[in-house]
C-alpha cells in the first residue's frame, strides 16, 4: 500500500502589509489589568497561562484590538480601552468569523 504524503517546509513568500502594533499599549494595558484583578486572565474564559504553565505563562496573554487595524486606514492614536486581553484560543476564535466576535459574544458560546 503505498502511503500518502503531503509535501511540506516549501517557502511561500506572502507579500504583506503589516501595521505597526503598539507593544507599549499592551503592556499597559496588562499593567492596567494586574493592578486591578490582582492577575492576567483571559477576559473571554479566565484562562490563567501562569497557573496552568507556571513561570514561562508569567505576565502571558495577547492584547486583541477591537477596532480591526486593517480597517484604519490612517495611523490612528489607539487608545487602552480599545484592547482586551485573551488567551490565544480564545483570541483565534474571536478571528474566525467577520465581523468579529466580541468578548462578550464569545464568552457567551463558552460552553461551561
Ligand atoms: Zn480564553
Ligand atoms: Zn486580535
Amino acid at each position: 500500500m503505498e502511503e500518502e504524503t503531503f509535501p511540506e517546509g516549501k517557502t511561500v513568500y506572502r507579500l504583506h502589509k503589516t501595521k505597526e502594533r503598539n507593544a507599549r499599549l499592551i503592556d499597559k494595558r496588562k499593567k492596567q489589568a494586574i493592578e486591578r484583578d490582582g492577575s492576567l486572565k483571559c477576559e473571554a474564559c479566565g484562562f490563567d497561562f501562569e497557573e496552568t504553565y507556571g513561570s514561562v505563562g508569567k505576565n502571558y496573554l495577547e492584547g486583541h484590538h477591537i477596532i480591526p487595524l486593517s480597517e484604519t486606514k490612517e495611523p490612528y492614536e489607539a487608545k487602552i480601552e480599545d484592547i482586551v486581553l485573551v488567551c490565544s484560543n480564545c483570541h483565534r476564535m474571536l478571528h474566525r468569523k467577520r465581523p468579529w466576535l466580541t468578548v462578550d459574544q464569545l464568552h457567551n458560546l463558552l460552553k461551561k
